[in-house]
């Protein structure tokens, strides 16, 4: 989209937003990041301030009013959202009042001016359905609502509710990127992200902490694939109104991924298998398989997938090494 000059991203501080900042500060774009830095930092986007972008800190709430600032916003990548399991558990009040709240408010704007809008959400929308792999359009099937962890996926389906609505009402150029595991240089565990816990976990020579028996299965992208893909589906007419599921679709167990890391590291550290309660303080359900479709997004756009798990494994312990050493 050569015309758009003035970008905002919502959760721009956070992993996927700092890539996404970088990838579109090179394009030439004039951006605007609203982050309250709860779980972004701003050393994600040191390379960027205080010169090269605009950083409005602050929740999507206090400070949407203030991204036009002037000069209209002509593309919104909403990608704010309380994330993590662990979050989520810990805080189903604060997970919805994010997710959905300013949610609504980030659309409405968009609609008022027929912005370009590319809505994250996530996986967890397919909640536990073993129907793999997801198709966008298939039935979802959630847990009651007195397991926290599926505040989460209600949110965030909400959230595609409300997108999809604007689009039917207004025509809103709105897309939704259903993110499957993105993983990376600068993605944390502290919230629950099961691959920089075990990088970090091997290169202390700590245990990696499997929960359960480790044959979940997940499917894992490079965040550096993922990324250039976005504005690829914000440009496309075709994709607006539609759900995309967006990721990789080679599926590895948990137990293997442990392995791997523990291979590819050539760490010393033994791998546990335990109950996830003792990590999280409560159970929390878990899915057993987790793959996507990905018929719609290669029908849009050219998935670059250029990184290996192991290489994706190799950047993410140069990070966490360097942050360690610091
Ligand atoms: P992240 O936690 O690194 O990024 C979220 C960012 O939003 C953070 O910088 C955080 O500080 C900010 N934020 C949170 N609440 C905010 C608020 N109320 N106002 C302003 N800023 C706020 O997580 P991420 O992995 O980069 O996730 C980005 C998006 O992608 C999220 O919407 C998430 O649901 C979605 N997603 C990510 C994955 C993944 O594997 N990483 C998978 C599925 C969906």
């Amino acid at each position: 989209m050569p015309e758009v000059r003035h970008v905002l991203i919502t959760g721009g501080a956070g992993f996927i937003g700092s890539w996404l900042v970088g990838s579109l500060v090179a394009a030439g774009h004039r951006i605007t990041v609203i982050d309250d830095l709860s779980t972004g930092r701003l050393d994600n986007l040191s390379e960027f301030l205080p010169d090269r972008i605009r950083l409005l800190k602050g929740t999507v709430g206090d400070r949407l009013d203030d991204a036009s600032d002037g000069d209209p916003v002509d593309a919104i990548y909403h990608l704010a959202a309380a994330v993590g399991v662990k979050l989520v558990v810990d805080d189903p009040v604060g997970c919805i009042e994010t997710n959905v709240h300013e949610t609504a408010r980030v659309l409405r704007l968009a609609a008022s001016t027929g912005c370009p809008t590319l809505l994250a959400s996530t996986s967890e929308v397919y909640g536990k359905s073993e129907d793999v792999p997801f198709r966008e359009d298939q039935d979802v099937v959630y847990g009651p609502s007195t397991e926290s962890r599926w505040s989460y996926a209600y949110s965030k389906a909400v959230d595609e509710h409300l997108a999809l609505g604007w689009h039917g009402a207004t025509g809103l150029p709105v897309v939704i990127a259903r993110f499957f595991n993105t993983v990376g240089p600068r993605q944390r565990g502290r919230w629950g992200m099961v691959l920089p816990r075990f990088v970090s976990a091997a290169l202390r020579g700590e245990p990696l902490r499997v929960h359960g028996d480790g044959l979940q299965e997940r499917c894992f992208a490079d965040v550096r694939d993922v990324v250039p893909m976005l504005p690829g589906l914000l440009e496309n007419p075709d994709a607006h109104g539609r759900v995309v599921n967006v990721g990789r679709d080679v599926p590895i167990s948990i137990g293997a991924l442990a392995k791997m890391v523990v291979d590819v590291l050539k760490s010393t550290s033994d791998i546990e298998h335990v109950a996830v309660e003792q990590d999280y303080g409560r159970s929390v359900e878990d899915m057993r398989r987790r793959q996507p479709d990905l018929t719609t997004l290669r029908s849009l756009v050219e998935p670059p997938m250029r990184h290996s798990l192991e290489s994706t494994i190799l950047d993410t312990a140069a990070m966490l090494q360097r942050e360690m050493s610091a």
